[in-house]
């Protein structure tokens, strides 16, 4: 794996490549920067919160969670099933409050990188490592490939949808008054916590964790975990991950059959996946419909396999990562 002492070593030289070729995301960098800041002066302001106000931080995490996974990613991105206004207006609201960016933005980059996985047009290509696929990818300037690849795909149904211009009007501003000053005022009007406390606590501080449980999945979920859908692929099946990010580290099957709702082969009794949960809920009152499953896509598949497998043909063999090769030149 990348986490090694070499990749460490290899830090100053890969930052000043970056540097030299003027490829570093300055404004990117200060953001990123400041808010990690800001979200550990969160961590020591938490003594001085309410209860109240740590319960109203925790629960934001699957509220603003569910806005990227049941929200921008199962509905936007993939169009997984259909939303009707009162819950798309709902969802919106809650990805504003994740404050990853755009709808739009980020549902572009999103199916970019479904499209190109693991190749230069991928805008967080996991070849390039853990850190680069977590949150590297931020900071420097994108490969050109993935330029050309977001100009060539099409975005019209998202430029359609009046809640995705709504917000993307509004970009950045509206994004993070939702995630730093709204939820503060909550606080501080239902329960009466000082507003800074509930900045730095449900704002800052449950922000950036939630960030780092969103990037998880490009990260951790493309290089650790099991491959029972696609052997061949780098995105894999990672309990953890599925955890922290409410769902969206079955990550092997969401590549396989990204259009499936559920972004898991089982239920949730087996597969913890809150967002399908919430997917399933709001079918039950309507406001979900067209909920689309690949589990006749995947009998198929399954059946090819055994067959091969009872004909004695052995599953195709994955092709060593890059820096599996890198430690065997050095051995
Ligand atoms: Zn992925
Ligand atoms: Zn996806």
């Amino acid at each position: 794996m990348d986490l090694s002492m070499k990749m460490v070593r290899d830090i100053p030289s890969v930052v000043s490549h970056h540097y030299k070729n003027k490829e570093l995301n300055w404004p990117m960098i200060i953001y990123v920067g400041l808010v990690h800041t800001i979200a550990t002066v969160g961590l020591f302001t938490i003594p001085k919160c309410s209860a109240e106000t740590l319960i109203w931080s925790f629960i934001l995490w699957p509220i603003s969670g569910a806005g990227i996974t049941v929200g921008v990613h199962r509905l936007w991105s993939h169009r997984s099933y259909e939303a009707k206004l009162p819950f798309r207006t709902a969802l919106m609201l809650m990805n504003s409050i994740a404050n990853q960016g755009s709808i739009y933005h980020w549902a572009r980059d999103h199916r970019v990188h479904h499209k190109f996985s693991e190749t230069d047009a991928d805008p967080h290509n996991a070849t390039r490592g853990f850190f680069f696929a977590h949150m590297g990818w931020l900071f420097v300037r994108k490969h050109p490939d993935v330029v050309k690849a977001g100009r060539e795909l099409d975005f019209s149904d998202l430029r359609e949808d009046p809640l995705v211009m709504f917000q993307k009007k509004l970009d950045p501003w509206f994004t993070l008054y939702m995630c730093f000053v709204f939820p503060a005022q909550i606080a501080q009007h239902f329960w009466g916590e000082a507003f800074w406390n509930a900045f730095f606590v449900a704002g800052a501080l449950r922000y950036v964790i939630v960030l780092h449980f969103t990037w998880l999945v490009n990260s951790a979920a493309h290089l650790f975990g099991d491959h029972p859908y696609d052997v061949l692929s780098y995105p894999s099946e990672n309990p953890l991950v599925s955890f922290c990010s409410i769902g969206e580290g079955w990550h092997n099957w969401h590549h396989k059959y990204p259009f499936d709702y559920a972004a898991s082969e089982f239920g949730i009794s087996t597969q913890f996946n809150p967002s399908k949960l919430i997917i399933d809920l709001m079918a039950s009152i309507g406001q979900v419909t067209d909920r689309k499953s690949a589990h006749a896509a995947w009998v198929m598949g399954r059946a090819r396999r055994d067959r091969d497998k009872a004909a004695g043909i052995p599953l195709p063999k994955a092709a060593p990562r890059p820096w599996e090769i890198e430690a065997k030149k050095v051995q």
